[in-house]
């Protein structure tokens, strides 16, 4: 039996219009206006023609310089941004952890918001009554359960956004850079997280700057590079060429 992949991405790419202006207030925009003077702007596609696809119990690494691209790609995959060009095709339960986007309310308590989370991830209140605690547990904000996240500090919100996301029984997990959270301690916890889900037989895309830990979670890895796939395959080989195309982009600077 062939197992049917649970992301196909095909032929991505995602433009962004970068305008030339700098219109900073309202008046600004309303003489421009009045002129009939038009915005101009620069095309830029952060990604170029990206395919790949994932199994069941696989894990992705996405690795690249800042800018290259794969903040946009997990954000593709995870429904929060639109493709220009190509297909995404997701079969699975995806939960992502994006930094701040996982989508809490502020003005809700930790605990409300853990409640939100989990029924759009479509979890059954009884199972959320035994899941809060263990994410809670997780990220050792117990004492906190009832206070607003305005009141988090980033550190608190983000280890929150961590639990709760890879805790809500998701097929898919998106992590973006979730190793720069929270202190050591905390960082190996979520390693050693990632890699129970891992064994549980979910999906994993992973970015990190992180490279050891990288080739320690994922078979696999991408090397993207202003928005295209430079590398794909085995996580170590990836790597390597990772640093030979920073080697050959930044040549030692002659003394
Ligand atoms: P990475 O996560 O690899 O650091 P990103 O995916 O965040 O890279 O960004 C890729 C490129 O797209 C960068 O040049 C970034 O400035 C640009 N970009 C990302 N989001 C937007 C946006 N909303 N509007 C315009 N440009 C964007
Ligand atoms: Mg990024």
């Amino acid at each position: 039996m062939v197992s049917e992949p649970v992301i196909d991405v095909s032929g991505l790419g995602k433009r962004f219009r970068l305008t030339h202006e700098r219109r900073a207030t309202f008046k600004d925009h309303l003489i421009s206006l009045i002129r009939g003077e038009t915005y101009s702007y620069e095309e830029f596609w952060a990604l170029k023609d990206v395919s790949f696809s994932l199994e069941l119990g696989e894990s992705l690494g996405l690795i690249g310089p800042n800018g290259s691209g794969k903040t946009t790609l997990l954000s593709i995959l995870a429904n929060v941004m639109r493709p220009d060009r190509g297909t995404v095709d997701i079969r699975g339960r995806i939960a992502s952890f994006l930094g701040l986007g996982i989508g809490f309310e502020g003005e809700l308590t930790a605990r409300e918001n853990v409640y939100l989370y989990g029924s759009i991830m479509g979890l059954k209140r009884k199972d959320l009554d035994a899941k809060q605690d263990e994410i809670f547990a997780f990220a050792e904000l117990e004492r906190f359960r009832d206070m607003r996240l305005n009141n988090f500090s980033s550190g608190m919100y983000m280890r929150l956004a961590f639990s709760t996301a890879i805790m809500v029984d998701p097929d898919i997990f998106l992590i973006d850079e979730a190793l720069a959270v929270g202190d050591m301690a905390f960082q190996k916890k979520c390693k050693e997280r990632i890699k129970q889900f891992k064994e549980e037989g979910r999906t994993i895309v992973f970015v990190s700057h992180d490279l050891k830990a990288v080739k320690d979670i994922c078979e696999r890895s991408i090397l993207l590079y202003d928005g295209k796939v430079l590398s794909v395959g085995e996580s170590e080989k990836v790597i390597t060429d990772y640093h030979l195309e920073y080697a050959k982009r930044n040549p030692p600077s002659p003394k």
